[in-house]
């Protein structure tokens, strides 16, 4: 899996982002959307997980039945766009383990700056999921992922809503071996590094800050 994009074509996807797209979608619609569709998008992101069987008894006889393999998931959320599509993950996931990086986008280089960094320590042997709404020009990506990789889990990928070709193209030069699963890939970037067409900020947006 090298240079990976994936982009999730549900028309529930389709539909719910372009909800999400409109300026006039309020805060709660918003917030509600992302939760819906990261819960899409993370059935589609674990679709790979391997399965095995364990022996359990029915009310009626005992069986043996699927379940996950290996060690919980860890999701990584990017602060602080990250926990709209983290609320989605763990409907779907809810014993996921949780990290956080807290990272913000220096305005003249557009370069990420860590402010905050917390994962669980047993990373090693699991599969991580790296979340953050917006994949504008990578550089956040890339930095989290950067950290991440200190910790050596088994395996990362990188969920998002929204990608431009800019970020997509930095996060495959830096991590070939990550992929990218996304509902979109859009146009380009402006000059503030804002997604176009986009759908604006996804953190004043989905808490309502401006
Ligand atoms: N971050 C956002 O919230 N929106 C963009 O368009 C780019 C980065």
């Amino acid at each position: 899996m090298s240079g990976e994009v994936r982009v999730v074509s549900h028309p529930l996807v389709q539909h719910k982002l372009t909800l999400m797209r409109r300026k006039h979608t309020s805060t709660s619609q918003f917030r509600q959307l992302l939760e819906e569709i990261s819960m899409l998008l993370t059935y589609e992101v674990t679709r790979d997980f391997a399965i095995t069987t364990e022996r359990i008894e029915t009310p009626m006889m005992e069986m043996d039945a699927p379940v996950i393999e290996g060690k919980k998931l860890v999701v990584i959320s990017i602060l602080r766009a990250g926990d709209g599509i983290l609320n989605g993950v763990l409907r779907i996931v809810p014993s996921a383990r949780i990290g956080h990086i807290g990272l913000y986008r220096d305005p003249k280089t557009l370069l990420a700056v860590e402010y905050y960094f917390k994962v669980p320590d047993d990373i090693e042997n699991r599969d991580v999921i790296v979340v953050d709404p917006m994949l504008a020009t990578g550089n956040s990506a890339v930095a989290a992922i950067d950290r991440v990789k200190e910790k050596n889990p088994k395996s990362i990928k990188f969920l998002c809503l929204l990608a431009a070709p800019e970020g997509v193209k930095t996060l495959h030069e830096a991590h070939p071996d990550v992929p990218i699963w996304c509902a979109a890939v859009d146009e380009k970037l402006n000059e503030k590094g804002y997604i176009l067409p986009g759908l604006g900020d996804a953190g004043d947006r989905l808490f309502g800050t401006k």
